[in-house]
């Protein structure tokens, strides 16, 4: 056989082949989207006053990078001047230098306030999921550091495999309408007792009190918006974290 036409066999195999993976990805695509249910009132989430931070939620979903994310519950942060959610609690040398950072993805970024003191960010896009940071801030600050499910990402699954496999009992499910919970246990000076005349309370857990948000005279709180794209991108949004916006790595009354 000739030169050319080798040549010509190798470039006719590469572009059947590189066609099967066109097909297969947007298979993969369509079996994606069809697996998600969009028209469950309810959905998945996660109790942050139960969570242990065990490490399950980044190895048991079933998607490759968990639909779990790491948000900051902001109004709790006690803007530690050491956050115990950024470094580990034995450090080498005692350092703030990266190696002894807990986060093992660089996800959490810190900006200064006031000199000491930081304020800590999470970049969706490069949490796991692993809740370490969870752990740190439970166990040493005011636990402002939760993990939630991320309704952009998570297919809502009959049965979660991360709920499964949860040793603490954490996920519940909750209305579509207040998809994300913030901690209570603690809080009772952290947030205003609401008025009487407020409007009515969103979804209240059991059996602990749930968390009751300020009144807001102005205008009722936003519901999230849940998009129906594709939710195994990785998905630069425009305010850099995956998802509503509104979160961008933040948590707070007006987002449950
Ligand atoms: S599996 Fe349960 S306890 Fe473990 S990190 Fe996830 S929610 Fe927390
Ligand atoms: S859960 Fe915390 S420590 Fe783990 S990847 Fe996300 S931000 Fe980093
Ligand atoms: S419901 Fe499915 S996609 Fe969502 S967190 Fe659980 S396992 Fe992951």
């Amino acid at each position: 056989m000739s030169d050319d036409s080798q040549t010509s066999d190798r470039r006719g195999f590469l572009d059947k082949a590189l066609r099967a993976l066109g097909l297969l990805f947007a298979g993969g695509m369509v079996g994606h989207l069809a697996a998600r249910d969009d028209t469950d009132d309810m959905v998945w989430q996660i109790d942050p006053d139960k969570c242990i931070g065990c490490g399950r939620c980044a190895t048991e979903c079933v998607l490759a990078l968990s639909a779990v994310k790491c948000v900051h519950e902001w109004p709790r942060c006690g803007y530690c001047e050491l956050c115990f959610g950024y470094y580990v609690d034995q450090r080498v040398d005692d350092l703030e230098v990266a190696e002894n950072q807990r986060c093992p993805t660089d996800a959490i970024k810190r900006a200064p306030v006031e000199d000491p003191y930081y304020e800590y960010i999470i970049d969706e896009p490069k949490c796991i999921g692993c809740g370490l940071c969870v752990k740190g801030c439970n166990d040493y600050g005011n636990g402002s550091l939760v993990l939630q499910v991320r309704h952009d990402r998570c297919l809502n699954c009959n049965e979660c495999s991360i709920a499964r496999a949860c040793p603490a009992n954490a996920f519940q499910r909750v209305p579509r309408e207040h998809p994300y919970l913030l901690r209570t246990l603690g809080d009772e000076d952290l947030h205003e007792e609401p008025a009487a005349s407020s409007a009515p309370e969103p979804f209240q857990r059991a059996p602990e009190p749930a968390f009751e948000p300020a009144p807001d005279p102005g205008a009722s709180p936003e519901p999230l918006d849940l998009p129906a794209g594709e939710p195994s991108a990785i998905p630069p949004t425009a305010g850099g974290g995956l998802g509503p916006p509104e979160l961008n790595g933040r948590m707070g009354a007006g987002d449950v």
